[in-house]
């Protein structure tokens, strides 16, 4: 998949769709996403918005998470840094 051929969507000072008070700003942003009882981190680029600080992802960032779960998923952690472990208290 060439994800430069996906369009990056210009939605700066667009009224955010979930709160419908801020307005989005692009950001880059630390995402840490759940596959099963094991994480993976990605710094992706987000419209994020300046109120809810909700995060928007366009299809190319959306491409770039979903990549790195399906690389979690698979087991290909060979191009994944391991950082540290995930602990449970209760
Ligand atoms: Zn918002």
């Amino acid at each position: 998949m060439n994800m430069d051929a996906m369009p990056k969507l210009d939605v700066t000072g667009a009224i955010c769709p979930r709160c419908g008070i801020g307005t989005l700003a692009p950001a880059l942003v630390n995402e840490t996403l759940r596959v099963g009882v094991n994480a993976v981190e990605v710094t992706t680029e987000a419209n994020v918005c300046n109120y809810c600080a909700e995060h928007w992802f366009d299809p190319p960032a959306q491409a770039a998470i979903d990549a790195a779960i399906r690389r979690l998923r698979d087991g290909d952690t060979e191009h994944l840094t391991h950082r540290g472990e995930v602990y449970r208290a209760s």
